[in-house]
């Protein structure tokens, strides 16, 4: 009997509903269609980013594709098997490479054997995970969960230029649910400012802006000075080790953005965290979901909904049988839990 085509409308969110389907299209062997991809973003349609992604996942699930086009608004994916492998994908513009990994880790960790993915294009883009998210923060979470992945950043890649590379192992794991409704005791904290092919002042007036805001001590900020040849590029990342999770919130420099303002992007993500009684902010908190909803449970609590988890809700919804309940917990924190059954 042939199996129901799942219908999705893109334009209940961004590039993130097309990479979630994908995942979830691998992971079970449902095929979908999908229509307004990114409708309502001034680019619409799929752009190299979530081309290299439709691509990259069809190579592993020996998938059948139709309308994986630069601009296409519509995409039909029809998956095959997940195969294990030596994968290598170029984006060939800054596009983020992280997101085309979160993409293929879900179906690689089913994968019958053990696989090396590299990536080339943007590592460090705004409005993306920074690799160092993925190392410090979310990557240590799926290991808790029981995913066995290593990434290794080979060259660091800014917006414009790209040209950055990650090198990823990942093992054949079973994923396992994960409780994460407090972050426990702040055990330290830093702030790591990173240049390429700017003026030292840059990463120096962002860490002033850091300790004169936080009053962070002097040994807690880092200028790190990298290759001028893979700049110009600068981001401002301040991580948070809590006992149950680790935080990292980023901001990019940018022409005519003064080093105090890139800082003070940072420090106001960070500060509306801190603020809240939530474990996750919202970064975190839309892409846990996916890997929890895998394992069949999980939870965790967040300052507030927003438009990616909103999309991410509906998109796992329709491919896997778990329930997602969302209830306010204080003005600040949402509860989210995923549950196996409907
Ligand atoms: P679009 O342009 O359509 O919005 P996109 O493909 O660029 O599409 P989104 O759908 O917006 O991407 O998804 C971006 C993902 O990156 C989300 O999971 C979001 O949480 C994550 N993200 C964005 N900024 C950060 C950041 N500073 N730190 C960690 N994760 C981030």
């Amino acid at each position: 009997m042939e199996q129901q085509v799942i219908e999705l409308d893109g334009a209940i969110g961004g590039g993130q509903v097309l990479r979630s389907a994908l995942s979830l299209s691998m992971v079970t062997g449902q095929a979908f269609r999908i229509k307004q991809i990114r409708a309502r973003r001034s680019r619409p349609g799929l752009l190299r980013q979530h081309l290299t992604a439709v691509m990259a996942a069809a190579e592993v699930c020996g998938a059948r594709i139709a309308g994986a086009e630069l601009g296409s608004q519509e995409l039909r994916f029809e998956p095959g098997a997940i195969r294990s492998g030596d994968y290598r994908f170029a984006i060939g513009t800054a596009g983020s490479c992280t997101l085309v990994l979160q993409t293929l880790l879900p179906a690689l960790l089913q994968a019958p054997g053990t696989s090396r993915v590299r990536i080339s294009g943007g590592t460090h883009n705004p409005l993306a995970p920074p690799v160092d998210f993925l190392t410090r923060s979310w990557l240590p979470l799926m290991r808790r969960m029981g995913a066995g992945i290593e990434l290794d950043l080979l060259r660091h890649g800014f917006v414009p230029a790209g040209g950055g590379e990650i090198d990823v192992t990942v093992q054949p794991s079973q994923l396992t649910p994960l409780d994460l409704c407090e972050r426990g005791a702040l055990l330290s904290q830093q702030a790591l400012a990173l240049t390429a092919g700017l003026a030292p002042s840059v990463a120096e007036r962002e860490l002033n802006q850091v300790a004169k805001r936080l009053r962070w001590a002097a040994e807690t900020l880092h200028p790190i000075t990298l290759d001028p040849a893979r700049g110009p590029g600068n981001v401002l990342l301040l991580e948070y080790v809590f006992e149950q999770v680790t935080e990292v919130f980023s901001a990019f420099g940018q022409v005519l953005l003064r080093a105090e303002k890139v800082a003070d992007t940072a420090i106001n993500q960070a500060t509306d965290w801190l603020r809240s009684d939530a474990a996750v902010a919202e970064h975190l908190a839309d892409q846990l979901l996916l890997p929890m909803a895998l394992a069949g449970g999980g939870s965790f609590t967040t300052p507030r909904m927003t438009e990616h988890l909103h999309s991410n809700i509906a998109v796992i919804e329709r491919f896997l049988p778990v329930t997602i309940e969302c209830s306010e917990e204080g003005p600040e924190r949402l509860r989210v839990e995923v549950r196996n059954g409907r």
